[in-house]
């Protein structure tokens, strides 16, 4: 019968074009790898030790790290004399801001290994307790008589390359580092991908990450990072605090890309891999679709015991909770149906967009008292859906 074989013909093609499109898509992912790095280090050009290239060198010889970042105050970058603490090495207290500011580029420069490590310049802009916020991929740094309010900072950040990377840093309580309680505007949204969710070490993550929902729930588009925040000779061995990052090939460019995608995640555990996926697209992703399955998988290269994934919607309201898995490995495909009526009632002041972030809690056993324990966490950037 022609007209059954057409439809089977057609009905062929149709499952063709959809396996096409699965596989190209997986396909496309397939390729990219997860790098971990840090975003966040001082040097003696601020109020650090040492000099970028000893970072640099250290957090790629030492720690083995696949991407690294200096980002030094910048009011200490701006200040001509002599510089920094006691023990500090810059001792050319005739060298001007520009020129500080350029040799962090020219250090990084000469210490990058292509395809092994990068080396990224960045600045740490801060002033009282407003908060402070880092930025990358910018010519200069803002000058301190520029930029002693948020406003003023925040004016002068517009004004930079719209390829430059910001991360709120360190958010923590009452009105103290929360730049002006993450009031939204819509054009910086655009240059702000980030936010710390561990700065230090793995032991203030729960006190932190509320505070990347509460950005998210005030409309910002934004993933989450763990940093080290160095000030002493130590870059990326004085804890395990890592971004991860999910790219194809290992350059800044890739890197600073990755961040304004969202396509990273923020891991208290070096080595954790997180994978978070909607309808195929991964974390970063803003769909605009009903039916959603998502698909997560969660590998723990050191047998440290995955205890609890966690998806999360706005206001931080649990969607779905895997508990006590307790194996190295987890793999989870769970599926929604967002019924628009509905979120056009539940709309927040980000109209209709929802987002959605998974969690991971680990349980590393330290010695043989089984009480004896240390909780690690991965969060994964959001994937937003607009109806
Ligand atoms: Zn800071
Ligand atoms: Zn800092």
């Amino acid at each position: 019968m022609p007209i059954l074989n057409f439809s089977l013909k057609l009905k062929t093609a149709f499952l063709m074009i959809l396996f096409l499109y699965f596989t190209l898509s997986w396909a496309s992912f397939s390729e990219m790898k997860i790098y971990y790095g840090g975003l966040h280090s001082h040097t003696s050009l601020s109020d650090g030790v040492a000099m970028p290239e000893d970072a640099f060198k250290y957090a790629r010889d030492v720690a083995g790290v696949d991407f690294w970042a200096v980002t030094d105050h910048w009011d200490r970058l701006d200040f001509v004399g002599s510089l920094g603490k006691l023990g500090n090495y810059i001792k050319d207290s005739s060298m001007n801001p520009e020129k500080r500011f350029q040799l962090i580029k020219e250090q990084a420069y000469k210490e990058e290994v292509p395809n092994k490590f990068i080396a990224i310049r960045g600045f740490e802009w801060n002033y009282d307790d407003i908060g402070h916020i880092n930025v990358f991929n910018t010519d200069t740094f803002i000058k301190f008589s520029e930029g002693q309010s948020l406003e003023d900072f925040y004016n002068w950040l517009r004004k930079q390359n719209p390829e430059a990377v910001a991360m709120f840093n360190h958010p923590s309580g009452e009105g103290l580092n929360i730049w002006n309680n993450f009031e939204y505007y819509e054009d910086l949204d655009k240059i702000i991908d980030c936010i710390e969710v561990s700065n230090g070490d793995f032991d203030d993550y729960g006190d932190r990450v509320q505070y990347y929902f509460i950005s998210l729930d005030k409309g910002w588009h934004l993933g989450p990072t763990a940093t080290e925040d160095n000030h002493g000779f130590n870059w990326g061995t004085s804890s395990e605090n890592r971004t991860a990052v999910f790219i194809d090939e290992l350059n800044e460019e890739k890197i600073l890309r990755a961040l304004k995608s969202h396509n990273f995640y923020a891991t208290t555990d070096k080595n954790l891999q997180l994978y978070f996926f909607a309808n195929d697209n991964p974390m970063g992703s803003k769909l605009s679709e009903n039916e959603i399955n998502f698909y997560i998988k969660v590998i723990e290269p050191d047998g440290d015991k995955i205890n609890k994934v966690t998806l999360y919607t706005n206001g931080k309201n649990i969607v779905k909770e895997w508990t006590m898995v307790g194996e190295n490995k987890f793999e989870a495909i769970y599926s929604i149906s967002l019924n628009a009526k509905t979120e056009v009632e539940n709309k927040t002041n980000n109209a209709l967009e929802r987002y959605y972030v998974v969690e991971v809690e680990t349980i590393r056993e330290k010695g043989l008292n089984p009480i004896l324990y240390e909780k690690r966490n991965a969060i994964s950037s959001p994937i937003w859906i607009k109806l």
